[in-house]
């Protein structure tokens, strides 16, 4: 399928961008969305109630307000998933994997992170039901719960210790004896009177029917099982960037893989602009309102790129 030129084609579905899509219309821009899950990473939490002025709002309301406003603004959205962009005559080239073919003056990448499962039983069927991939974002909802949190990390002990504020008891499963963590992380919620370390330990299962009401652990050496009472599971293992899609499409990344930009989301490519947890900046503080923040940005100075461009050539 061949289609017009797009002023903006963005890739990716979740908060960056439903918002660089919002700017990019309101800029004027015939903007097209193609992304290949709606409402990305959002569609696997249960509340948010850290969005500014939304308060205590379902994960799924939310993906649904975003596609009424982008809906507003008459922006078409492709399920499909962006396989290559090149560089053609001047424009960009899109092919996805379901076979469509797209033209764009300027591309805005959001393709988010995927986040490390621990693919145990349960897992995926108590997701949003108990089992969380954010502390940051579900603590207060585990308000006098008892909880587990996996993971070695900076994210994993940053939630701990958030966690620590909220819940009645925090289990802290890692299956090494040693952080990988910032001591400093360490050492706070070592202080912790209800955090217990499960240490040199890995998760064999997580429990429940309708909601989670345990996981069981297993100490390595041993080969122990145990299982730890909580009603909430937070995974948290890290991130994957987007390394092998940006090397096919070109732009630079850091070392971690993130697409690398500058403080106007531009990357290394010009015309090529990124936004939300795929990038480089903010790196360790990810939220609904940081991706939507930079999707605005990028919008504005794709806007602005498409703009001089076609000045450029009618002069
Ligand atoms: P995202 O991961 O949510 O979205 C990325 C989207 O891009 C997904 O829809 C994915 O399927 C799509 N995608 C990836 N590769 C693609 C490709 N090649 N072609 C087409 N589509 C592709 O990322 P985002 O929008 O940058 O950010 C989401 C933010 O929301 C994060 O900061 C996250 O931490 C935050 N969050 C917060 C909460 C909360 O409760 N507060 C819950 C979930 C997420």
């Amino acid at each position: 399928m061949q289609t017009d030129t797009h002023d903006v084609v963005i890739v990716g579905l979740g908060p960056a961008a439903y918002s660089a899509a919002l700017y990019s219309a309101r800029f004027m821009l015939k903007t097209l969305v193609v992304g290949e899950n709606m409402g990305g990473q959002l569609a696997e939490a249960g509340e948010v109630d850290d969005y500014p002025g939304l308060i205590g709002v379902q994960a799924q309301q939310m993906i649904e307000a975003f596609n009424e406003h982008v809906k507003k603004y008459s922006v078409p959205i492709v399920l499909d998933r962006v396989e290559s962009i090149k560089k053609e005559d001047g424009e960009f080239l899109l092919n996805t994997q379901g076979g469509s073919e797209f033209r764009a003056r300027a591309v805005i990448l959001a393709v988010g992170v995927e986040r490390r499962r621990l693919n145990v039983p349960g897992e995926l069927e108590l997701l949003g039901k108990g089992v969380s991939y954010c502390s940051v974002c579900d603590a207060p909802l585990f308000k006098g719960k008892r909880v587990v949190v996996i993971g070695g990390g900076d994210s994993a002990l940053e939630g701990a210790e958030i966690l620590s504020r909220y819940a009645s008891k925090v289990y802290l499963v890692h299956r090494r004896n040693e952080f990988r963590a910032q001591p400093i992380y360490v050492e706070s919620v070592k202080k912790k009177t209800n955090v217990e370390f499960v240490l040199n330990s890995v998760v064999k299962k997580i429990e429940g029917e309708k909601t989670v009401n345990g996981v069981v652990v297993e100490e390595r050496e041993r080969n122990a099982q145990r299982k730890l009472e909580v009603q909430g599971v937070f995974i948290e293992i890290g991130f994957e960037p987007p390394k092998e899609f940006a090397k096919k499409v070109g732009v630079e990344t850091d070392p971690n893989g993130y697409i690398k930009v500058d403080e106007w989301m531009r990357t290394s490519v010009k015309g090529v602009f990124a936004a939300g947890d795929c990038t480089s900046v903010w790196l360790g503080f990810r939220q609904v309102v940081t991706a939507v923040a930079q999707g605005a940005v990028a919008a504005h100075s794709a806007f602005k790129y498409v703009i001089e461009n076609k000045k450029s050539l009618s002069a």
